[in-house]
């Protein structure tokens, strides 16, 4: 199993590491790294990976092996000459591409405050760069969009602090207030689940993705748009407020 050390410092921008096993399609499996799997709605990263011979190994994405569990670094083969793998037992430096990755942490974030000011079910969600989505079931509730805006501008300038800790699953059955008072159910079997707080009241739900420490760190948001996706269902767009000019 790989040490996934962006769950616990998801501002590592690189780590050492060891190559443990390439897999049949060319996917690199490391003793640790700080490269995110695809998953919960947000997307792998990319980055390099540097040997060192100090060539550098361009990694298009990362996923969850879902056989396995590990977390698969993939190779970008989009160049014109295929890339060499390291052998296992490799060293290499692991680099993410923080500048996207740290987009994704804001827009995630985001997206928890989006579930603290629309009180309805998530029925789905994408993280991206640019824009980000959740889809609501909104029952009869009508929505707003520059109400909305206007609340999720008021969560980022109080720069309320967002923590995650580890919780088991006794300690869940222990407390169905907590469970209560979380926006997305808690997923149990797996001993123990991490929940991602905003503030003390904000926001709560079990989460394993990367977030910022705090909420002035995503900047000004804007709802784009609201998508009617059905007569309950309810798809609020969001993006960067400077994002001057774009609308989708
Ligand atoms: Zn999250």
């Amino acid at each position: 199993m790989t040490i996934e050390l962006f769950r616990e410092d998801a501002y590592l921008k690189e780590c050492e590491a060891t190559v443990m096993a390439v897999t049949e399609r060319g996917g690199i499996v490391l003793d640790q790294t700080v490269f995110y799997p695809t998953g919960g709605g947000q997307p792998g990263d990319s980055g390099i990976l540097i040997p060192a011979d100090g060539r550098r190994l361009r990694i298009a994405s990362t996923v969850y092996d879902r056989d396995s569990g590990a977390i698969v670094h993939v190779p970008d083969d989009s160049g014109e000459v295929g890339q060499d793998l390291p052998a296992v037992g490799t060293a290499v430096k692991a680099v993410i591409d923080w500048d996207r990755r740290y987009r994704h942490m804001r827009m995630h974030t985001a997206l928890h405050l989006l579930c603290a000011v629309v009180p309805c079910g998530v029925t789905g969600g994408q993280i991206g760069v640019e824009k980000s989505r959740l889809d609501f079931d909104i029952g009869e509730q009508t929505l707003d969009k520059e109400e909305i805006t206007a609340q999720l501008n008021d969560l980022v300038a109080r720069d309320i602090s967002v923590s995650a800790n580890w919780i088991s699953d006794e300690q869940l059955d222990r407390n169905p207030d907590l469970v209560r008072t979380m926006s997305v159910a808690p997923p149990r079997g797996a001993g123990r689940v991490r929940l991602i707080k905003v503030g003390e009241d904000v926001d709560l739900q079990p989460c394993g993705g990367t977030h910022v420490k705090r909420t002035s760190e995503i900047g000004p948001l804007r709802v784009s748009k609201i998508e009617n996706k059905g007569k309950r269902n309810r798809r609020v767009n969001i993006v960067f407020a400077d994002q001057a000019g774009r609308d989708q």
